[in-house]
């Protein structure tokens, strides 16, 4: 076309990015790549090796090396060797380090963006204004927590070596989203990048060597799942962060069970996009644009489920596919267009089958008409699709692609339980000019994140991450610094020796009370506590109960599944304690310990007589109970979110959210004190538990029940079931309603819960057998007030 020609047909010419940078780069390695271990290249002709691709055209861009278990291994030691001179250097050091590391990024900006583009198709629009500022913004921010760990982390020790593995859709990104805060907080790390992109992370690591970072420090071994598999397995990993499919997270849940490798898991989504009858929707429709066309929508938190008010849904459908037919796809380093390519002909044909799926299934497909796909290359058009209902596949699988589903519904209500109707919980955004409407809303939602009148915002002071089985903890903000971080003082807990099921001393004599003819005390039967009333065990059945010196103490009810269910159920049904003011929450837990106190002597004669311990200890046990209750009753109204200043014209509410049921298992252990040192802290958050104490020592927290019931705790907020723990502990594992469990008492125990916890991917909080001393400090405050809540951070941006 000649210029003249442009002029009249208004349409884009051709912008392409000027590739010779990163060209010369890969040329500069003849295209071939080892690891990056120690600090320098392995070998690329050693090991076999797999290509990268350009999805924009199909070229081959490299050949990368596949990494088996020994170069896994390598790595492993590297880090290693590495990790205590790392952690030595303190925070000041490290924070010159992630500096440098940023400066770096941003130097050589146009090189890692150009190269992320030709490695992962998307548009170097994209890669160059949001994935790398971002790259660098997050090795800045955690330069920050580096510098100031020493005071703010004090109690807190490095996790040590770190398995991180990241998906293709923000290679460079996501590394720095993992990196960042490992390395900031004393810890060196394996990645292992996707094998469709590793070019980026491979430029990253070379860089940072030459900007100075010690060698072993970031280790970079390249390969498919098996390598991220033998990663996870590799016994000298310390802690497994992840990011990538819900499918393989629980791969590695389970693997890792019984570990004691800590791990956080980054998953999958299907993010609701909620346009109400009042929103601004010319600003709606390019939010959807943003979340669902942003990276093709291979976007974990894409607004991929359009849900509309349904007064305004065909003026709505008809403006967004108006601004459809304006969408341009093309090569990824061309600078006019809005979708590139998609990473590869496998996730091409995926996102075609799902699309064919909702056709059978009777939705509508709509795709516009004027958009042209450039004829080489991975490319999908923008495409919508109407009719769907709340259960189709659709509406349900995470396409990650550029589809979008849209559904209707008329209340407030109804688009929240249409919002929550997913197994996911990652992100959602909500569109309304009422302030006081998105913020009713944004708690009602169940997601980590939640955009008012936005969408796809990401900042490194901003923590991310899911609700339900879009995985565990945070990556951004402080919250994403304790995740690389352990309690010192956990640290140095010893294992506890086996306990065996207490029995009957065999003492000869011990039926000498036969025959006598003194009126014997009132039997008193302990049940469960289940729904704000004692119940009986649905099996019938009771085990004996013995102290330490095996003198028989009476009988308990011996828990199963359907008690379990029940409990759960009742659990469950207590919603309205998780959305009690903190105030009111903090006022139930100050009666509690009044209660305690009214019954203190009881209590310190009950422990006397159960457990062996002088009258003193004892009542060292009930007095460090009362003042627990007062810990958490303060607590309740103090453990407040954050405000955050991302940059940007608005702020981001973290929220500490409660995450619902808690399933408890308690050790046998000062039974007292380590029941209410779990239970407090659980319900102050606004949780409801079923709680199993130790199978040796019931009898406390059956007495304790009582208490309850005079204190004004609702119904369902604390069941209690006794039993074989253990064993109840592995239901509670595996129960779908369950959100997430914590397990005291033994090291098997700690191994099965993580085990069964993979069904609904919950989060676990366990001892891995570890002797808590219930009376240290150490047993209260934040460490267990962190794991009560999760956070939800809602991104209020302002200004017209
Ligand atoms: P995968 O889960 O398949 O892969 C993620 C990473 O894990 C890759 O590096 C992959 O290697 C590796 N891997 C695969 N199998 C194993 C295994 N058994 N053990 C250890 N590592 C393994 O996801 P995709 O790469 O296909 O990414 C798409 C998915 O990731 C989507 O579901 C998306 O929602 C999710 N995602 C979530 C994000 C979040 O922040 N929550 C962000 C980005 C994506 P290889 O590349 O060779 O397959």
């Amino acid at each position: 076309m000649s210029i003249a020609e442009y002029f009249s047909s208004m349409d884009y010419g051709p912008a392409p990015e000027d590739d010779k940078a990163a060209r010369a780069w890969l040329a500069s390695h003849h295209a071939r790549f080892g690891h990056f271990i120690n600090g320098a290249w392995t070998s690329s002709s050693d090991s076999p090796s797999f290509e990268t691709q350009e999805p924009a055209n199909g070229n081959v861009l490299a050949a990368i090396s596949q990494g088996g278990a020994e170069d896994v291994d390598a790595a492993v030691q590297a880090a290693r060797a590495a990790q205590s001179g790392w952690a030595a250097l303190g925070g000041h050091g490290r924070a010159r380090h992630l500096y440098a590391l940023a400066r770096m990024v941003q130097r050589h900006s146009r090189l890692f963006s150009v190269l992320e583009s030709l490695d992962n198709g998307k548009p170097i629009r994209e890669s160059r204004d949001i994935d790398i500022p971002l790259v660098a913004r997050h090795l800045l921010y955690y330069a920050g927590w580096a510098q100031l760990q020493e005071t703010e982390f004090a109690d807190w020790a490095p996790v040590g070596v770190v398995g991180q593995i990241v998906p293709w859709n923000f290679p460079l990104l996501m590394l720095a989203w993992k990196i960042a805060p490992a390395l900031a907080l004393g810890n060196c790390v394996v990645l292992k990048p996707a094998e469709f992109t590793p070019l980026t992370a491979l430029l990253f690591a070379e860089l940072a060597d030459r900007a100075g970072l010690p060698k072993g420090v970031l280790n970079v071994v390249t390969g498919d799942g098996s390598t991220g598999a033998a990663l996870v397995d590799h016994a000298g990993v310390d802690k497994i962060a992840f990011t990538g499919s819900t499918e393989v997270g629980r791969i590695i849940r389970k693997s890792t069970a019984g570990s004691g490798k800590s791990l956080t898991l980054e998953l999958g989504g299907k993010s609701p996009f909620i346009v109400f009858d009042d929103a601004d929707l010319d600003g709606a429709v390019e939010g959807v644009v943003d979340a669902i066309w942003f990276n093709q929508g291979q976007v974990c938190c894409a607004g991929s489920r359009l849900l509309v008010h349904e007064g305004i849904e065909q003026r709505f459908v008809e403006k967004l596919r108006r601004r459809m037919e304006t969408l341009r796809v093309g090569p990824s380093l061309d600078k006019t267009i809005d979708i590139g390519a998609i990473i590869d002909p496998i996730q091409l044909e995926r996102i075609a089958s799902l699309v064919d799926r909702g056709i059978e299934e009777g939705c509508t497909v709509w795709q516009p008409t004027g958009v042209a796909l450039p004829s080489a290359g991975s490319f999908f058009p923008p495409t919508l699709i109407t009719g769907v209902s709340p259960a189709s596949t659709l509406a349900q699988e995470e396409i990650f692609g550029p589809v979008l589903v849209t559904m209707t519904f008329r209340t407030p209500d109804e688009a929240v339980a249409l919002a929550n109707n997913t197994r996911y919980g990652l992100a959602a955004s909500v569109w309304t000019e009422t302030i006081g409407r998105a913020l009713d809303i944004a708690p009602k939602l169940k997601s980590g994140v939640v955009w008012v009148n936005a969408t796809n915002l990401f900042d490194a002071s901003v923590g991310f991450g899911g609700y339900r089985e879009s995985g565990f903890g945070r990556e951004g903000g402080r919250e994403g610094a304790y995740e690389y971080l352990k309690p010192r003082a956990w640290a140095k807990l010893k294992q506890r020796a086996a306990q065996p099921a207490r029995a009957a001393a065999l003492v000869d004599g011990d039926d000498s009370d036969a025959g006598s003819s003194a009126v014997p005390m009132i039997d008193r039967t302990p049940k469960f506590y289940i729904g704000g009333k004692q119940s009986r065990p649905d099996g019938g059945t009771s085990f004996p109960v013995y102290s330490p010196e095996g003198a028989y103490l009476g009988d308990a009810g011996e828990g199963n599944r359907k008690d379990i269910r029940d409990a759960v159920a009742a659990a469950r049904a207590a919603g309205k304690w998780s959305a009690a003011t903190p105030h009111n929450r903090s006022q139930v837990l100050f009666y509690i310990a009044e209660n305690l106190s009214a019954r203190a002597d009881e209590f310190v004669r009950q422990l006397v007589e159960r457990t062996g311990v002088s009258r003193t200890d004892a009542q060292s046990e009930v007095d460090l109970s009362i003042s627990r209750l007062f810990t958490y009753a303060a607590w309740a109204d103090k453990f407040e979110g954050t405000i955050h200043e991302p940059p940007l014209r608005g702020v981001a509410l973290a929220m500490n959210e409660p995450l619902g049921v808690i399933g408890v298992g308690c050790p046998d252990e000062q039974p007292l004190l380590s029941f209410i040192s779990l239970l407090a802290p659980a319900i102050a958050l606004g949780n409801r538990i079923v709680i199993v104490p130790g199978r040796n020592s019931p009898l406390m927290a059956t007495d304790f029940y009582q208490v309850l019931e005079t204190s004004d705790v609702p119904a369902g907020v604390v069941n209690i079931v006794t039993g074989d723990t253990r064993a109840l502990m592995s239901v509670l594992a595996a129960h779908d309603d369950v959100d997430a469990v914590w397990s005291f008492g033994d090291a098997a125990q700690s191994a099965d819960v993580e085990r069964a916890s993979i069904g609904n991917l919950k989060r676990t909080f366990v001892d891995h057998g570890k002797q808590i001393d219930w009376r240290s400090r150490d047993a209260e405050g934040f460490v267990f007030l962190r794991q009560a809540a999760q956070v939800k951070n809602i991104w209020v941006p302002y200004g017209d």
